[in-house]
């Protein structure tokens, strides 16, 4: 019986795989990753980020938040001035710029302002792509970010392909059944570099712990050695 029940579960990872795509063959010109706080964009995309820079695609990081409440003992000032500098200095690093949309770190909202917002930075940057969080996650920042993008793409007439990414899997994001994937094995080590930049949150233990884990598990199903994973946000015909 249990034989039975792998061989089933087996078939059904294979068959999800075999419908899913490459990310890449998209041949998108402008992305933009639009993560919650500084060190989202690097941890649930960049190796995909740097792929796309690399294949001559415009890309953009977008921060809603700088991080304020994410160094303890230090004032949200404080900490929001520190990781704005780390995000500079991936910025410096890699050569893709960023935007702070300048929400508070665990007080971030969705409201008619901010959907506005976002939607008048979508329209000035012209994506033909963007990246973001997954709406099902444990952080209310992450979950914040994914609606807010995900408002401005139905207003904003679909014009862009959007795509959820995940967060440490099985911690923050869940329920996350990938529809593309992109293979990230040439850009892993930079994306880590950059990962790391955000030194102020003791990132070291999260690449054991999370990204080896995940991005392996993601190279397995995508048949590389290392990969990020996304699922395309569809829309009925019927509106
Ligand atoms: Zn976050």
């Amino acid at each position: 019986m249990k034989k039975i029940a792998l061989f089933i579960a087996l078939c059904l990872v294979a068959a999800n795989v075999a419908v899913a795509q490459d990310l890449l063959a998209g041949n998108y010109k402008k992305a933009l990753i639009i993560g919650a706080h500084p060190d989202d964009p690097e941890s649930m995309a960049y190796g995909t980020a740097l792929r796309l820079r690399d294949m001559g695609c415009e890309v953009v990081t977008v921060y809603l938040t700088r991080g304020e409440a994410g160094i303890p003992g230090k004032t949200h000032e404080e900490a929001a001035a520190i990781r704005t500098r780390e995000c500079e200095k991936v910025t410096e690093m890699t050569g893709i710029r960023h935007i702070f949309l300048n929400q508070i770190d665990g007080s971030s909202e969705i409201t008619n302002e901010r959907y506005l917002e976002m939607k008048q930075l979508i329209e000035a940057e012209k994506p033909d792509l963007v990246i973001t969080h997954w709406p099902i996650d444990s952080h209310r920042d992450h979950r914040h970010a994914g609606l807010l993008t995900y408002d401005a793409w139905r207003r904003t007439g679909r014009h862009f392909d959007l795509f959820y990414a995940e967060v440490m899997t099985g911690l923050q994001t869940t329920n996350f059944n990938p529809t593309h994937y992109v293979d990230i094995t040439s850009t892993r080590q930079a994306k880590l570099d950059a990962y790391l930049v955000h030194d102020s949150q003791g990132l070291t233990g999260n690449v054991a712990k999370f990204h080896d884990t995940m991005e392996g598990m993601r190279g397995l199903e995508w048949q590389c050695k290392w990969a990020e994973a996304f699922i395309k946000a569809i829309w009925p015909k019927v509106d």
